[in-house]
């Protein structure tokens, strides 16, 4: 039997996995139930033949990392690897078993019932992306069951807390784990017949300006920070003019432009009312950093911007802090890996396969820009990500499985 007959006769396999692990809460934050689903992946992983191992993160590492309401949630890491025999390469594919917050009435009742329906599969995590492990799963018990050797060296990692910023989950794994991959599948971003070569990035900042606080009668006496923030704000008008003039034409002929969104919760800060002048004002930016641009650039050139911008504006002091970064990332999908995932994905799905790049950002940087190896994103994704009634398609579930197991039947780096 092939791996591609084996996956059409064991869908319910599929499916089963994907139930149990749809029903183990992995919200995140606080990161729920971690324990609970890395000890089944573990078994999972070392089921499907490979070596398995779990990797705990240290309590001081932990508590360094986190805010202190999440010091009570440990994080775990799963790793496997299969050694193939005559492989020169390695392929690591990843994916992270934390999912978001669920809210508001589902159609089956529970957000964690993975409950089958006209061909969809529904529940929180469903497409983002415990779908994609269960379909990797099948793939590998696939190749084992019909003892067909893989040409490539197999990792897989099963990581934590990309729904807040995988410092513990990815962003450990690449830095601490024993893994030497040549190449990278993180296993969401693209799906049915695109493949994923890139991903924008985020960069969060806070804005506080400081200004002095005076009656409101004698306004003089001050220096009014709202009046100061508004003035800067008005100026990142312009810059982010400025930053739309920036196009990135994607392989699929996408035009992207970099953004910048001011927000956040303004705040006078304590003692604001209204017969005081204010003596702070604060706000936040959210810049979208696009897949080609350099990322500590980009920060760099904001950060110059706001010093400018506040020089020009009298009395104007500012001080600037980052809430939180992802970093964007791209590969030109001109490297063999790439064509051959995307002959694999037309083979599988007998359709012409494009390469996208994603708007939201997942773990691919970690491998991309961190590891500096060629990594796409190729998934079943589903509809609904982050979402009531979040679901995956079956059909999508067992072409991923297929199109795995093709890969590392075809490819040999
Ligand atoms: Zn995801």
């Amino acid at each position: 039997m092939t791996p591609s007959a084996y996956i059409d006769r064991h869908s319910d396999d599929l499916l089963a996995l994907l139930r149990r692990l749809v029903a183990i809460d992995t919200t995140n934050p606080p990161g729920l139930s971690y324990d609970a689903i890395t000890a089944l992946l573990t078994k999972e992983v070392a089921a499907a033949g490979l070596a398995a191992r779990r990797f705990a993160i240290p309590a001081a590492l932990l508590k360094k990392s986190l805010p202190p309401e999440q010091h009570a949630y440990p994080r775990f890491n799963v790793l496997g690897k299969l050694a193939a025999p005559g492989a020169k390469k390695t392929v690591h594919f990843n994916a992270h078993y934390d999912v978001v917050p669920v809210s508001g009435t589902w159609r089956h009742g529970s957000p964690f019932s993975g409950a089958v329906d006209g061909g969809w599969i529904y529940g929180r995590g469903t497409s983002d992306m415990k779908g994609s492990i269960a379909s990797l799963l099948l793939a590998l018990t696939a190749l084992r069951a019909t003892r067909t050797a893989p040409k490539l060296n197999v990792e897989v990692s099963f990581t934590a807390d990309e729904e807040t910023d995988s410092v513990l989950g990815a962003g450990w794994l690449v830095d601490h784990a024993p893994i030497r991959p040549d190449y990278a599948i993180v296993m969401e971003g693209g799906e049915l017949n695109q493949v994923c070569c890139g991903h924008n990035g985020t960069l969060w900042l806070e804005v506080t300006v400081h200004g002095r606080a005076a009656h409101g009668s004698t306004p003089e006496k001050g220096i009014n920070a709202l009046e100061k923030m508004s003035a800067l704000v008005l100026a990142l008008g312009d810059y982010a003019r400025r930053l739309e003039k920036r196009t990135f034409v994607t392989p699929e002929g996408k035009t992207m432009r970099p953004t910048l969104n001011v927000g956040g919760e303004f705040s006078a800060g304590p003692g604001g009312k209204i017969n005081t002048v204010p003596s702070l004002a604060r706000f936040t930016i959210d810049r979208r950093v696009l897949a080609v641009e350099n990322h500590p650039a980009a920060e760099r050139d904001l950060r110059a911007f706001l010093a400018a911008a506040a020089r020009n504006i009298p009395g104007c002091k500012i001080t600037v802090t980052k809430i939180s970064e992802n970093f964007s990332c791209f590969s030109k999908p001109t490297h063999p890996f790439f064509s051959a995932m995307a002959g694999c994905v037309t083979r599988v799905r007998k359709q012409k396969t494009v390469f996208n790049v994603s708007t939201g950002f997942n773990d691919m940087h970690f491998f991309a820009s961190h590891l500096k190896i060629p990594t796409l994103g190729y998934g079943p994704g589903g509809e609904d990500y982050h979402a009531i009634d979040e679901r995956a398609k079956v059909k999508e579930l067992i072409a991923s499985a297929k199109i795995y197991a093709e890969l590392l039947t075809t490819f040999s780096g």
